[in-house]
């Protein structure tokens, strides 16, 4: 499905036809829907009878193949990790993920066997028609080494072949990767898009859209893995004093849970939540109104009380500062630990 803020992307690429280039890198913050498009755009070029509104017709037999997983064109190159979250329905596909055996921890990389696996299986003639279909999702997820061996095969392209690039963090690409690619950027809906989603949307789904930062689609994934229940147990686990080394202990396992894998609730959320509640916090200080946690301005007030709006505003600015660092954190329990101090000092701020 082409989330609305992307249609008009949709229109333009349908109206490259033939134009279209071999090799597309999708970029723009996560959950916008870039993986959708993609998908679908996968799923037209290898349709046999596209319906007139650019779509695959999703009946014929190259559209049962793809959603079937087996259609002999069609490649999705993604970590192991990721190809074990995916819930089937429409994400079937020839998954070329390795396999990283039992009782060990899939990858979370997109690793050589599988770009490997890829360039013997190009090297042969299309198997149904002319038109192949590579997506490698997340590009990112490639280090130096593999991504250089999919350079080759951008450089070289085989005939009939289409790469379908997509990622969160293009900068963290080979810069020869993004220059073998023409880039699609999408940027975060505007106001009046979000609004036409959140129409459509149930009632909660508002408060979610904020703590996912704007971006519907981590709204909805949210939304259907209970997120209210993850936002309840945040706003739970700092109404009090928080014990810095217990809560990190137990917020690093939180992260790491299969719940929170599920839902997309990761350290980049975590910390966004934080420097909301801390946002909220200053506010409050300052005689305004808590704008991201509304409904606890009472637990908020009584912590702001606690706090000097020095020591508030710069715990903010330091959050700020880490959230530009959080993709990679080197130790997960010591960045969390790390925040939670700072945290901590704030609310002392008043004392001292
Ligand atoms: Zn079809």
């Amino acid at each position: 499905m082409i989330q609305p803020w992307l249609e008009s992307a949709w229109a333009r690429l349908l109206a490259l036809g033939a134009r279209l280039p071999h090799a597309m890198l999708f970029v723009g913050p996560p959950g916008l829907g870039k993986r959708d498009l993609a998908e679908a755009l996968a799923a037209r070029l290898l349709c046999e009878s596209p319906r007139a509104d650019g779509h695959a017709c999703g009946t014929c037999d190259a559209c049962n193949w793809r959603s079937g997983g087996n259609h002999p064109d069609f490649y999705r190159v993604v970590p192991a990790a990721v190809a074990d979250q995916a819930d089937g329905g429409e994400e079937g596909g020839a998954t070329a993920a390795a396999d990283g055996g039992a009782g060990k921890a899939k990858s979370s990389q997109i690793v050589i066997e599988q770009i490997r696996e890829l360039q013997s299986a190009l090297a042969v003639t299309g198997h149904h028609s002319e038109q192949r279909v590579v997506v490698v999702d997340p590009a990112e997820a490639m280090n130096t080494f593999t991504a250089n061996a999919l350079l080759k095969l951008l450089e070289e392209p085989p005939a009939g072949c289409t790469f379908l690039l997509v990622s969160s963090a293009p900068r963290r690409l080979l810069p020869t990767i993004r220059s073998r690619c023409q880039q699609w950027s999408f940027p975060r809906p505007d106001a009046a898009q979000r609004e036409v989603w959140l129409r459509g949307q149930g009632k909660d789904i508002e408060v979610l859209l904020d703590l996912a930062g704007g971006l519907p689609l981590a709204a909805t994934r949210l939304a259907e893995r209970d997120g209210a229940a993850f936002a309840a147990r945040f706003v739970r686990d700092l109404s009090g004093d928080p014990d810095v080394l217990k809560l990190a202990g137990q917020w690093e396992a939180w992260l790491k849970s299969k719940e929170s894998l599920a839902a997309g609730f990761g350290l980049p959320m975590l910390v966004d939540w934080m420097q909301r509640w801390v946002a909220d916090l200053v506010a409050l200080r300052l005689g305004g109104r808590a704008r991201f946690y509304p409904g606890q301005e009472k637990t908020l007030t009584a912590l702001a009380a606690r706090m000097n709006v020095a020591s508030a505003s710069n715990c903010y600015n330091e959050l700020a500062q880490i959230r530009r660092v959080v993709a990679h954190p080197l130790n997960l329990r010591l960045f969390i630990e790390d925040m939670l101090m700072r945290y901590a000092r704030a609310l002392k701020g008043a004392r001292s």
